[in-house]
């Protein structure tokens, strides 16, 4: 299972991620990225078909913006997750 989230401290709004994997990646109105899944929270698990996708977003981002993880993220994390 893996994890997404962007970090949008240093995402340069490149717009690649949305493209190769517009099913998870999405931008807020200042053209950063964020997880569809969760709003960029990490801790739904990225669905088993989307996962190629999700390998070449994080490839091809020019600044490895793109996080991924084996296990939800942890920051956000409900109590009792
Ligand atoms: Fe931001 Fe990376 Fe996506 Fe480009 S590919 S918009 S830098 S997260």
């Amino acid at each position: 299972a893996f994890y997404t989230k962007v970090d949008q401290e240093t995402c340069i709004s490149c717009g690649a991620c949305g493209e190769i994997a517009p099913d998870i990646f999405a931008y807020d109105e200042e053209g950063i990225s964020f997880s569809l899944l969760d709003r960029n929270e990490g801790a739904v698990e990225v669905p088993e078909d989307l996962a190629d996708n999700l390998e070449d977003a994080c490839e091809e981002c020019p600044t490895d913006s793109i996080m991924l993880a084996e296990q939800p993220f942890a920051k956000h994390a409900k109590k009792g997750q």
